[in-house]
């Protein structure tokens, strides 16, 4: 079973990452894994997207790619793959296309995790961190037993600039675009499957299991 998940920040992509390769005995294959994996192992490639990386720049789609090609050639790949990361555009779906075609295999399902902006930004700015002692919550998902003090210490909880909305509305509004162009590129192939992704975890996993399994 050969499956991409898609989802934008904050959509649950790493949570369901999880359940659905544990599920089919599948390994997931996310870019963060693949590239550290090739710096470790020190293969050209590897070498050449460090080179990118240290300098602070975009690895290139030939490089990237090229990681991918050689990561799906791996003998854990023969029953499968989950790609979470990749690919992130148009220019690397179709790359990545050719390249299944020359490896004589076939993508199964594109599987995306839809959830609203709104939410997702709900999501994405509920985190608050105590000032004395570093725990962490969730405004939604762990609140504290009293608004705005730390369960552990009492010490007053904060949120961090990075967790702001108008940090996360532009890191959202980046990967929209983008994730929008890819489904556009995969709805006429009818692998696309849209998954509400504002459901129960669990419920998020069925629902993609059994769309998986009705293949
Ligand atoms: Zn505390």
């Amino acid at each position: 079973m050969n499956i991409i998940l898609m989802g934008l920040p904050g959509a649950g992509k790493g949570t369901q990452a999880a359940h659905i390769v544990q599920e089919l005995q599948i390994p997931h294959i996310s870019t963060g894994d693949m590239f550290r994996h090739a710096v470790a192992e020190q293969t050209a490639l590897g070498l050449e997207a460090k080179s990118y990386m240290d300098q602070g720049q975009l690895v290139p789609d030939r490089v990237t790619i090229g990681i991918v090609r050689e990561r799906l050639a791996k003998d854990d790949c023969a029953s499968g793959f989950l790609l979470d990361g990749f690919p992130r555009t148009v220019p690397q779906a179709e790359a990545l296309d050719e390249l299944l075609q020359q490896l004589d295999r076939e993508l199964n399902h594109v599987i995306y995790i839809e959830v609203t902006k709104e939410k997702l930004l709900e999501r994405l700015t509920g985190r608050r961190i105590c000032r004395k002692c570093g725990a962490s919550y969730h405004m939604v998902f762990r609140p504290p037993a009293v608004e705005g003090v730390c369960d552990e210490c009492g010490g007053e909880l904060y949120q961090r600039d990075d967790d702001r909305s108008e940090t996360m509305n532009k890191r959202l509004q980046i990967n929209l675009k983008s994730t929008q162009e890819l489904i556009q590129y995969y709805e006429p192939t009818g692998k696309l499957t849209r998954i509400d992704g504002e459901q129960q975890i669990e419920q998020v996993t069925k629902s993609i299991l059994s769309r998986i399994r009705r293949s």
